[in-house]
Order: structure tokens, then C-alpha cells, then sequence
């Protein structure tokens, strides 16, 4: 109760849905950082990364995440992002990947801008 993302699994709050298959749920982030930017998240609520541990769902949300970048035609390159509890950056406490691109992200150290 109270979770953003699961209220957006739930449909009560709005999202622009671009994937969806039995476990996994993509939309796109509201603050985009790059010109894709979409949000990959398991329909079963998980707080984070560190929660983890059904191997096949990792499969599946990394699966989903690879469709996504494919369906977004990012074949110049793309980046996948999970941060993981506080000190990772995170702020919406439901698992989810980050799909980057459309833009050249340069080095992957946050200082450079994702
Ligand atoms: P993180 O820092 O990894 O927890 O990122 C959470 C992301 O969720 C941020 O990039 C936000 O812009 C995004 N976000 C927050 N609320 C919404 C929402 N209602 N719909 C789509 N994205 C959201
Ligand atoms: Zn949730």
C-alpha cells in the first residue's frame, strides 16, 4: 500500500505503458534523462535490487528490458540503470531498471550526467 509503482501496475495512477508481459510492466520515466528513458518493473512489488533473488524474474525483467531497447530502436547503444537503496540514488523503493538512450551517454560515472 502507498507504492507509487505498484499503484501504477494497478492503473491507479497514469502512465505511458510502451511493454507488458505476465511479471514485467515498462513505462516512461516522467523526468526523462535522455530521449528514451522508460522504467522496467516487476508487477509483484520487491523494495529493490537487494530483494531480489528469483533468478527466473531476474531473467524476465532483464529480458523485458533488452524488448524495450529494441522496441525504442536504441541499436546505437543503450545503458541499464538499477540504483539500489539510498546510497545507490534510489528514491521509488519498487524494483526497477532504468532504460537509457537515444543520446550519447558518455562515461558511466554519475558526475557525467546519469
Ligand atoms: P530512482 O532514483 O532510480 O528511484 O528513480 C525513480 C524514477 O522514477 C525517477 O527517474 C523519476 O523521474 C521516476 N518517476 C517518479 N514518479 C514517476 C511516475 N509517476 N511515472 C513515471 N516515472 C516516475
Ligand atoms: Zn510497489
Amino acid at each position: 500500500m502507498g507504492c507509487l509503482f505498484c499503484q501504477i501496475v494497478e492503473g491507479e495512477i497514469p502512465s505511458e505503458q510502451v511493454y507488458e508481459d505476465a511479471t514485467c510492466l515498462a513505462f516512461r520515466d516522467i523526468r526523462p534523462q535522455a530521449p528514451s528513458h522508460v522504467l522496467v518493473i516487476p508487477k509483484q512489488h520487491l523494495d529493490s535490487l537487494w530483494d531480489l533473488e528469483d533468478p527466473e524474474l531476474a531473467g524476465q525483467l532483464l529480458s523485458a528490458a533488452a524488448h524495450v531497447a529494441r522496441q525504442e530502436k536504441l541499436e546505437r547503444g543503450w545503458r541499464l540503470i538499477a540504483n539500489t537503496r539510498s546510497e545507490g540514488g534510489q528514491e521509488v523503493d519498487h524494483l526497477h531498471l532504468h532504460v537509457l538512450g537515444g543520446r550519447p551517454l558518455g562515461s558511466m560515472l554519475p558526475s557525467a550526467g546519469v
